[in-house]
């Protein structure tokens, strides 16, 4: 694999930190060991996940001569606002088709956390009802960009392609490289699930690297079946990209039980996820993503599918800006 050979423009604060996490360990019981890749560390504008992913994205509008970014995501799309940090680093245009994805919020919600950085980054934003096709309103955007003479480049919702997985697959690389370092055995990553990239990247790179490491998606989405697929079919072409095996079916393993009645949504075992993490460790986990990952992880060890014997690694993906969208996680 020569990962090397595909165009990557440095924004993320590279390797981000592997800490352990022994006081959330211990109050597992059983002596897990877990860690945590801090990933919501990669220090763009707040970071998060997306970051990794954008510098192979970027790299690659910038190939295509682009001046302009066009994405999109939910009101509080964490994606939406990195991507927005991008383009003001690369002094890049960028419009944000944003869909109100999550029903029944209050008007704060679209006032602060993700959107208010959006807007304080430059970025132009677009706000459409639930359901908008997400792929025509982009490419509207963008027609109305190259009538001004601009040359936009469209990227899908969460950076989830071949190109922005490759970000994930460079992070494999990362952590197992931090792994060795520290004489640690890597028996799981575990990483909260949406659009896919993030667990296709972690796959393909493990696979690449031929390491046994278990990577387990957390379903954030209440659709296992389709997010199983979609990190299938990208973990292929992710694979087909790069010229290496693709992952056998039987390394995916997708836990759908943890993402409550919809997207957006926090359970009481989420939020209860994000206050055991904040109050053990001091970590700060967003209840759209990482709590219900958290959540997720402290299940499969208190129900024993991840061992005591085994060492898991926590992938914090970020989201801390949506938590403010949220004022009922915290008391
Ligand atoms: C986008 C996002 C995810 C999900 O990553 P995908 O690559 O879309 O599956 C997880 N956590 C946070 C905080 C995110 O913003």
């Amino acid at each position: 694999m020569d990962l090397a050979a595909w165009p990557r423009v440095p924004l993320a604060h590279l390797p981000t930190p592997l800490e352990p996490m022994p006081r959330l360990g211990r109050s597992m019981g059983g002596g897990a060991s877990v860690w945590v890749k801090r990933d919501d560390a990669t220090g763009l504008a707040g970071g998060g996940n997306k970051t990794r992913k954008l510098e192979y994205l970027a790299a690659q509008a910038q190939a295509a001569g682009a001046d302009w970014l066009v994405t999109t995501g939910g009101v509080q799309s964490n994606h939406a606002r990195q991507t927005a940090a991008a383009a003001a680093r690369l002094g890049m245009g960028c419009d944000l088709v944003l869909t109100r994805a999550v029903p029944d919020r209050d008007t704060a919600y679209e006032a602060t956390g993700n959107i208010q950085l959006d807007q304080l980054l430059g970025a132009w934003v677009h706000i459409h009802p639930a359901g908008t096709d997400r792929t025509e309103a982009m490419d509207a955007v963008a027609a109305t960009r190259r009538g001004e003479g601009h040359t936009p480049f469209v990227i899908p919702t969460g950076g989830s392609t071949e190109t922005g997985s490759l970000g994930y697959v460079r992070a494999a690389l990362e952590l197992v490289n931090q792994a060795a370092e520290r004489d640690l055995r890597l028996d799981a990553v575990i990483a909260p699930a949406s659009s896919g990239g993030t667990l296709a990247g972690l796959l393909v790179g493990m696979q690449a690297l031929n390491h046994s490491a278990r990577v387990i998606g957390i379903d954030v989405e209440a659709d296992a079946t389709t997010t199983r697929r979609t990190v299938a079919g990208l973990a292929a072409s992710t694979a087909y990209e790069l010229g290496v095996t693709p992952p056998a079916a039987e390394r995916l393993h997708i836990e759908g039980a943890y993402a409550g009645p919809a997207y957006g949504i926090p359970t009481e075992a989420t939020l209860a996820a994000a206050r055991r993490g904040a109050r053990t460790e001091g970590l700060v986990l967003d209840p759209v993503y990482s709590a219900k990952a958290m959540a997720g992880l402290l299940d499969l060890v208190e129900t024993g599918t991840l061992t005591g014997s085994e060492t898991a690694v926590f992938l914090h993906t970020g989201g801390l800006p949506g938590l403010f969208a949220y004022p009922e996680a915290g008391p």
